[in-house]
């Protein structure tokens, strides 16, 4: 990744993968010897990457004491979480429907690293995949799954759900959700679910080239709305598209998931005053 400036969200990105989408320690409560390694490695001068890196290392959950109801207390920076008024995931529902700009989608096979950082398994990509949003050119970073879906549609979860999350030259960042429902095996999975870690690691292992086009639907239209991280520390500011046709897995690719990743979807949060648009282009 190319460090371009020192911006607070930048920096916060930059504590990636063992940042935001992971708190860099597995179940146990006690620091292991690897999450003190992870410390270190994220021990940077910049002030602000200090205080992103602190967030990291505090735990969190899916439920419990350090649930979701509970993030905005648990580290400074993280009152979004609490109090945030364009907060991820939402219900699908009551969206108005717009001949929207179509998302332009350049991927290309691409190494990937994959790791299980206790809250998701994220597949990081090297760079040279790029999405375009109404004029503005996003990188994808990494693509990770929650099971059940974090998105619902008229108050019905899916089965899971994989975000794709990419970062602009000005540091927006604009994730694709795909929701997944049981139904075939997915042909497309078959190679990067091979590659599941089952054991929290704080190294990723490489997962081989992956073409992201593959995974998604074939038909692109998505709902969009403004809204954030789904996790810790619930940063706003994320230009969200949630894909309005589902993919399909099997019963035994949501399994493969499932045995290894306890439920990890964030409740949904209220929409409040944001627009929810959907895409009606055919
Ligand atoms: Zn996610």
């Amino acid at each position: 990744m190319t460090v371009r400036g020192r911006n607070p969200l930048l920096l916060l990105i930059l504590a990636l993968p063992v940042g935001l989408f992971g708190c860099a320690q597995p179940a146990e409560p006690e620091p292991t010897a690897a999450a003190t390694e992870a410390a270190a490695v994220v021990t940077l001068p910049e002030p602000t990457l200090e205080v992103a890196a602190a967030h990291s290392e505090v735990h969190w959950t899916y439920e419990g004491a350090e649930g979701p109801g509970h993030w905005a207390d648990l580290a400074e920076g993280n009152e979004a979480c609490g109090s945030g008024k364009a907060q991820s995931p939402i219900d699908l529902a009551g969206y108005a429907g717009e001949d929207l700009a179509d998302i332009t989608f350049s991927y290309l096979p691409t190494k990937t690293n994959v790791v299980n950082n206790g809250h998701t398994i994220q597949f990081n990509y090297d760079e040279g995949n790029t999405i375009e949003i109404d004029g503005t050119t996003y990188n994808l970073l990494q693509m990770h799954f929650h099971a059940p879906s974090e998105h619902s549609v008229d108050g019905k979860l899916a089965d899971a759900e994989m975000h794709l999350v990419h970062k602009s030259a000005d540091d927006g960042l604009a994730v694709v959700g795909v929701l997944i429902n049981k139904g075939a095996e997915n042909a497309a999975f078959k190679g990067i679910w091979s590659h599941l870690p089952d054991e929290v690691e704080e190294v990723g292992t490489d997962a081989g080239l992956v073409m992201a086009d593959e995974l998604l639907p074939a038909v692109r239209t998505t709902y969009r709305y403004d809204g954030s991280l789904t996790t810790p520390p619930c940063t706003e500011g994320v230009k969200w598209n949630v894909m309005t046709t589902p993919i399909e897995m099997s019963e035994a690719q949501l399994a493969a998931f499932s045995e290894i990743v306890d439920p990890n979807n964030r409740p949904v949060q209220p929409l409040g005053d944001r627009a929810l648009v959907e895409d009606t282009t055919p």
